[in-house]
């Protein structure tokens, strides 16, 4: 039986911005692998929605991974690297100790539609040096879908960027109305996000929005959806560690996130400026804290 997970809407970057569906973390489930937070959002259509506005803010013990399917957003951070998302492009930013920055849609966007994905960085390796990457991962044809891997490798096809755990992220987009056949690592947990329709996973519908959790030892998955459906592929080896999540912050403890918002808050140079933002606010502060301390998480 596939476990299915809805969605919840969530407002991005204050209460006048875009709202996009959260799939992670939830209740019954903090991670699939190391992925920690998927963010669906759009068809979107920015003349109503206000496209995405989110002013500098921080990271920290995390990477960001930015996939579009339409529209184009405009990455800057505290490394000094300046983007441009486009779709089939990915961004991956390396928060490690630290980084901040800032993600507007641009004036040319009319249409709003992707995912933002985070990744929880193992213990050994949440403090590494902050890093930003892109890459254009080729189109491969598994026979009814074209595969693009992101992140990690499928299909003979490898993603040059870094990850710190096994991982895996690709777009699948089916293209005819044969079902598909996914071949999957056995050693991975894995997760298929839906977009542009409903999907048989294995017997299961899973509609657009929502996300099947494959547990590990599946060798594959057989998907039966239409053309112009496309799923996001997430996998990778269970995390094995428990996290604390709290707005942008990934610790393992209260103290730490505490920590990390404390400095920021006071403008510490552990996260840079963000150059070249031009937008008001130029600084997005943190909530506060809840009066309870924040609990370390893992899987059921
Ligand atoms: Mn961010």
């Amino acid at each position: 039986m596939t476990e299915v997970l809805e969605p919840r809407e969530v407002p991005l970057g204050g209460p006048r911005a875009m709202t996009v569906r959260r799939t992670l973390p939830q209740t019954q489930r903090t991670l699939v692998g190391a992925w920690c937070f998927v963010d669906h959002y759009g068809p979107a259509v920015v003349a109503e929605t206000g496209g995405m506005v989110v002013p500098p803010h921080p990271h920290t013990g995390l990477q960001t991974v930015s996939w579009l399917f339409e529209g184009e957003v405009e990455h800057r951070d505290s490394t000094g690297s300046q983007a441009l998302v486009r779709p089939g492009e990915v961004n991956l930013m390396t928060a490690g100790h630290g980084i901040a920055h800032s993600e507007v849609s641009t004036p040319a966007t009319a249409t709003l539609h992707g995912v933002q994905l985070w990744v929880a960085l193992p213990d050994a390796h949440r403090e590494t040096s902050p890093a930003f990457e892109h890459h254009v991962p080729e189109v491969v044809e598994i026979g009814g879908a074209h595969v693009r891997a992101f992140v990690g490798g499928y299909a003979g096809s490898a993603s040059p960027v870094r990850t710190f755990s096994p991982l895996l992220g690709a777009e699948v987009a089916l293209h005819g109305d044969a079902p598909v056949r996914l071949d999957l690592e056995t050693a991975f947990e894995h997760a298929l996000l839906v977009d542009g329709g409903d999907v048989d996973v294995d017997g299961t519908t899973v509609a657009h929005g929502q996300l099947a959790y494959l547990e590990p030892g599946r060798t594959s998955a057989e998907v039966h959806g239409g053309s112009g459906v496309r799923l996001l592929l997430l996998g990778g080896t269970p995390f094995g560690e428990e996290i604390v999540m709290w707005w942008n912050f990934v610790g393992r403890n209260h103290d730490d996130v505490a920590e990390q918002r404390a400095a920021w808050q006071a403008r510490s140079a552990r996260f840079g400026e963000v150059p070249g933002y031009v937008g008001d606010p130029s600084w997005l502060p943190a909530p506060e804290l809840p009066n309870v301390r924040l609990r370390p998480r893992g899987n059921p």
